[in-house]
């Protein structure tokens, strides 16, 4: 991706790629479920509808309903998972292991989104689910730290988009935002749905001085980035792929940038890309036609995330390895995928800061020295064989 320099320009190895500090800003709390917690789940409620009730089976199930192509199928995946996710114990449980499987992969932090709305069929209160969710996060950052890990999880909450509790999910954020919450989001389909729709709940944050990302660009092209960013004042683009259509290469190589282009590069908007994501969902064709590469070479604010774990059968650090095996990027250029993601988290800028100083810098610091100790001992095994 960029210079091949020694060391920091070397190619990680899949362990150094597991251990290097990771920034997790999109991450579906219903998307990442492990497959056992789903079968669990489903007998303790009495959940009728799962297609499988041994988790590989599920586990390959969820995989395949989400790359078939097919809305309908991608859609039921979620039903499955938002159904088990009804009750204070399923979801307490559900956030733990997300942030102590996340930790597990080397992320030192996360926000993690999910829409309260979609967890009320069991009597939970909007309150008692995002209490719930908390109490998970802070539970699961206890374990990891108890098995040497270090991870701090914030959470996102998600109104839908095709119904109409924006303003009520906007006011809840911000009644929790000191509380675990850092942000707020919109999801759902994009088409038909424009973001303009909730203009109150955005507007509303604004006034609050509260932060929050817009999912545009991902289905739905140009118009839909131009209104989260310039209606609704959105921080961050939830995906933004198809920026990419304002952006014009020439057979030379020459670039050129449209309006909007420019404004998100200039403003350095930051793009929460979800590479694995987007192949499935037909956002893009491959790994090596996935706008990131060139973004990345244009110096857009580019991030790196998962998505939906579960479904795209993924981590932050599969991620990486297709991205160190298409476009050869480095322990350099994950640094930068990390900073990037860090200087665009909600939390407050000496927190950023500190975890980019403290963090995240030493931790690449460390894997970029490794190969001084390697050279040292082969040359020392050398020197023992000759003499
Ligand atoms: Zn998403």
């Amino acid at each position: 991706m960029t210079s091949q320099i020694a060391h920091g320009g070397s190619t990680p190895t899949s362990e150094q790629i597991r251990r290097a500090p990771k920034v997790l800003l999109h991450d579906h709390l219903d998307g990442g479920l492990r497959p056992g917690t789903v079968v669990d789940l489903a007998r303790a409620s009495g959940y009728s509808q799962l297609p499988d009730h041994d988790p590989d089976k599920l586990g390959l199930w969820f995989r395949e309903a989400a790359d078939s192509g097919s809305l309908e199928r991608y859609l039921e995946t979620f039903s499955h998972t938002v159904g088990v996710m009804q009750t204070r114990d399923a979801l307490v449980r559900v956030a733990r292991e997300c942030a102590e499987d996340l930790a597990e992969d080397g992320v030192v932090y996360a926000e993690v989104r999910y829409a309260p709305e979609q967890h009320l069929e069991g009597g939970l209160t909007l309150e008692e689910v995002v209490e719930a969710v908390n109490e998970g996060f802070r539970e699961g950052e206890r374990l990891a730290r108890a098995q040497g890990r270090r991870i701090r999880v914030g959470a996102l909450l998600t109104a839908m988009r095709h119904a109409a509790r924006a303003l009520e999910i906007a006011e809840l954020a911000n009644r929790y935002r000191d509380m675990g919450v850092v942000g707020f989001d919109i999801a759902g389909a994009e088409a038909g749905h424009p973001p303009t729709r909730h203009l109150d709940a955005f507007e509303y944050l604004k006034r609050e001085n509260n932060h929050f990302t817009i999912h545009a660009g991902e289905a739905f092209g140009l118009p839909s980035i131009w209104q989260a960013l310039q209606w609704c004042g959105a921080d961050r683009l939830g995906h933004g792929v198809r920026i990419i259509d304002d952006i014009e290469v020439a057979e030379d190589g020459t670039v050129r940038l449209g309006r909007l282009a420019s404004y998100v590069r200039d403003k350095r908007v930051p793009l929460e890309m979800c590479p694995s994501s987007n192949l499935q969902t037909g956002a893009a064709s491959s790994y090596a036609e996935h706008p990131i590469g060139l973004l990345r070479r244009l110096h857009f604010r580019v991030t790196v995330n998962t998505d939906n774990r579960l479904m795209s059968h993924t981590s932050m650090s599969r991620e990486f390895e297709h991205l160190v095996e298409t476009f050869g990027c480095t322990l350099d250029d994950m640094q930068w995928f990390s900073v990037n993601a860090m200087k665009s988290a909600f939390i407050p800028f000496d927190e950023r800061l500190a975890m980019i100083n403290d963090v995240i810098k030493p931790g690449y610091a460390e894997l970029k020295s490794e190969w001084l100790f390697q050279q040292t001992a082969s040359t020392r095994s050398s020197v023992a064989a000759d003499g």
